[in-house]
């Protein structure tokens, strides 16, 4: 078995842990303790081979991208999570300082990104474009992938974030 470490980031009520427990315990959970942080762990077959995934669904107060650039660095796969229905939390992701310590550690270890646009099922609330979470993920060196925790299989959304991590 090898171990592979998953840490989840996200502006808060973006699905951080639904998406997490959801994938854990198979069900969709409405309103998870937003001040919540732990990890979890489950097995999971990709290629033939079976990884130990240790997630860690993390918890943001203000101004703590810093503080958080430890988890990054203790980290094999950094998945950045907004929500198509908040532009906000995309421009949380967006932030400067948190731009500057993810390029820094990518110079000191080796780590992938994936960027998840989730809340797809709810079409009509969209208020960021598939495309406009494409050009972040690509001008980060990240892969794209838009989900919903409410509706998609979520050991498929965890198949494809290990996929592409052992792909790069
Ligand atoms: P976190 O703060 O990022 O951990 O966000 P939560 O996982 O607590 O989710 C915030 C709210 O969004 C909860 O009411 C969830 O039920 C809801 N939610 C999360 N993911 C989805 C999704 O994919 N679709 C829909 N419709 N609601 C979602
Ligand atoms: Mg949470």
């Amino acid at each position: 078995n090898q171990n592979l470490k998953i840490t989840i980031m996200g502006q808060g009520g973006s699905g951080k842990s639904t998406t997490v427990l959801k994938f854990i315990q198979n069900f969709f959970v409405e309103d998870y303790d937003p001040t919540i942080e732990d990890t979890y762990q489950k097995q999971l077959k990709v290629k033939e081979k079976v990884y130990l995934l240790d997630i860690l669904d993390t918890v943001f107060g203000e101004l703590d991208w810093g503080f958080r650039a430890r988890y990054i660095k203790e980290t094999n796969i950094l998945v950045l999570l907004y929500s198509i229905t908040s532009k906000s939390s995309l421009q949380f992701l967006k932030d400067e300082e948190f731009m500057d310590i993810m390029r820094g550690i990518s110079e000191e270890k080796e780590y992938s990104i994936i960027v998840v646009g989730n809340k797809k099922d709810l079409e009509n609330e969209r208020q960021v474009t598939t495309k406009e979470g494409e050009e972040f993920a690509e001008e980060i060196g990240a892969y794209f992938v838009e989900n919903s925790a409410k509706t998609d299989d979520l050991v498929s959304l965890f198949e494809k974030i290990v996929t592409f991590h052992l792909e790069v």
